[in-house]
């Protein structure tokens, strides 16, 4: 009689989840996996593969009104909230199945239902109330949005999980928050024909990356017809007459909207887990605390992704997964390199980013030669969009190494992927110098800024 019913038990049908799942069954272990909502998690469910159609769909706006300068008559235009839900839910739905089929196909058992945590090895099936073994606990249960209880009001606000599927599109909304979710929302509403108002707490928005970026992103935000209230936050939202939401801020007084969205953060989803009876430490924050292998406290019990709270990106979580079946079922010890992730917030334009920003690389380093270029990207010549594009590597003086590269712009997401593998790579800028560019193009710039913009000098601009 084997020891345990289950070599590996997953809890949590995301992107960590699946991935370590089905790697461990294709490598002949007996796996078990329990999602309680629908397979394919955050990223695919409500996250990014449905935020990224959204924002391809409110990118029609614009492509109607620059197509005239390209010698098109574009003939009237309707936009249908609706079909665009339908269209979303069923390419999540075909995702939701591929998911399943390859768990299915690499022999691993599908259960529709929450699993708890009761004891070390030891997990209870929600649905039926059977207890299970594993020799291996994978927790990747993700997070979800803060809901932020102090806000009086918020149960009138809705967050990224129901935006996607409102019943009808509302003619206004305002977005609280400054990061990655507010910003790409506030995009793709306003692209859809919404009166959009970013509302953030801070100076400037998006407050992780680089400056020019911001405030780049910033200008073009407004230009379009977005409103963005800096160091402002929304102090209560109650509900008037007509149901019409209004929010009372702190400097801009009331702002009335169909809808108020709440994009504040991502917490992990700890609560209820049964983490304490199987000695599962958590953070201040709710976030399960691992090693550089993704251990939790408890022996034979890991945790991925999300819930870990490390970096809440979906390709950290399947890498994360991947590591862990190199340590515990490859014999070849792995952590996870959180170092130089490349990223990109689909915003419009869009931001692409990797390493450092200008305002680290200036603490750490003595001295760095910046590359800056800024300028119309081709397409808006004919259209007659005023929108710029920024490029910019930060660099190391000492050694010529790339340090970071940012760019705004149309694709900045999928440049920021190569530049990822260069700056992984270790790449100096006389690297960038001897590769021809491709022409025409917008990321020839990446390798045609020849001398510097400006350096820093142990912190100060010269
Ligand atoms: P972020 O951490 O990106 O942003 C949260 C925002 O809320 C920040 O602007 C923060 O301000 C603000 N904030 C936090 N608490 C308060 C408060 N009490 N009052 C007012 N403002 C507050 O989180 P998101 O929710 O946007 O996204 C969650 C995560 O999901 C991201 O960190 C990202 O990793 C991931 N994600 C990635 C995407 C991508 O790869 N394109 C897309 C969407 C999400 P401040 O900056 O001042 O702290």
């Amino acid at each position: 009689m084997p020891a345990f019913d289950y070599d590996l038990f997953v809890i949590g049908g995301g992107s960590g989840g699946v991935r370590s799942g089905r790697l461990a069954a294709s490598l002949g272990k007996k796996v078990a996996i329990a999602e309680e909502f629908r397979y394919g998690g955050t990223c695919v469910i409500r996250g990014c593969v449905p935020k990224k159609l959204y924002v391809y769909a409110s990118q029609y706006s614009e492509h109607f009104e620059d197509a005239a300068g390209f010698g098109w008559t574009v003939g009237e235009s309707r936009f249908d909230w609706k079909k665009l839900v339908a269209a979303k839910e069923q390419e999540i739905t075909r995702l939701e199945g591929l998911y399943q089929k390859g768990l299915n196909n690499a022999g691993a058992e599908i259960l529709h239902t929450r699993a708890e945590l009761v004891g070390p090895n030891t997990v209870r099936l929600a649905d039926s109330g059977k207890t299970v073994t594993a020799e291996r606990i994978v927790i990747a249960v993700g997070g979800h949005p803060t809901p932020h209880d102090a806000l009086p009001g918020h149960e009138h606000c809705i967050s990224s999980n129901e935006a996607f599927d409102l019943a009808e599109l509302p003619k206004s909304i305002l977005i609280a928050g400054g990061g990655y979710i507010a910003v790409e929302f506030a995009n793709v509403f306003h692209g859809l024909g919404v009166e959009t108002t970013l509302i953030y707490r801070g100076k400037e928005i998006l407050s992780r990356f680089d400056q020019d970026l911001r405030r780049g992103l910033h200008v073009a935000m407004e230009e379009k017809g977005i409103r963005i209230l800096c160091e402002d936050i929304i102090q209560s939202v109650t509900l008037d007459a007509d149901g019409k939401r209004v929010a009372h801020t702190m400097k801009h007084g009331d702002i009335a909207a169909d809808q108020v969205m709440l994009a504040l953060g991502r917490v992990p989803n700890t609560r209820g887990l049964g983490l304490d009876a199987a000695g599962v430490k958590t953070d201040e924050r709710g976030a399960i605390v691992v090693d550089a292998f993704s251990r939790t406290s408890a022996p034979g019990i890991y945790a991925l992704g999300d819930v870990t709270d490390r970096v809440q990106l979906t390709p950290v979580a399947i890498h994360e997964a991947m590591c862990f079946i190199e340590t515990e079922y490859k014999n070849n010890p792995t952590s996870p390199d959180h170092d130089l992730i490349a990223t990109a917030v689909f915003s419009q334009p869009e931001i692409g980013t990797v390493g450092l920003t200008e305002e680290d690389a200036a603490r750490r380093f003595d001295e760095l030669e910046v590359y800056r270029a800024e300028f119309r990207p081709m397409k808006a010549t004919l259209s007659g969009r005023k929108e710029k594009m920024i490029m910019k590597l930060i660099v190391n003086a000492a050694d010529r190494k790339v340090l970071g590269a940012h760019i705004l712009g149309h694709d900045a997401g999928e440049m920021a992927q190569l530049l990822g593998i260069s700056l992984k790579a270790g790449c100096t800028k006389d690297d960038f110098d001897r590769t021809m560019a491709v022409h025409p193009t917008a990321a020839e710039e990446l390798v045609t800024m020849y001398a510097p913009s400006y350096r820093i000098r142990k912190g100060e601009r010269v």
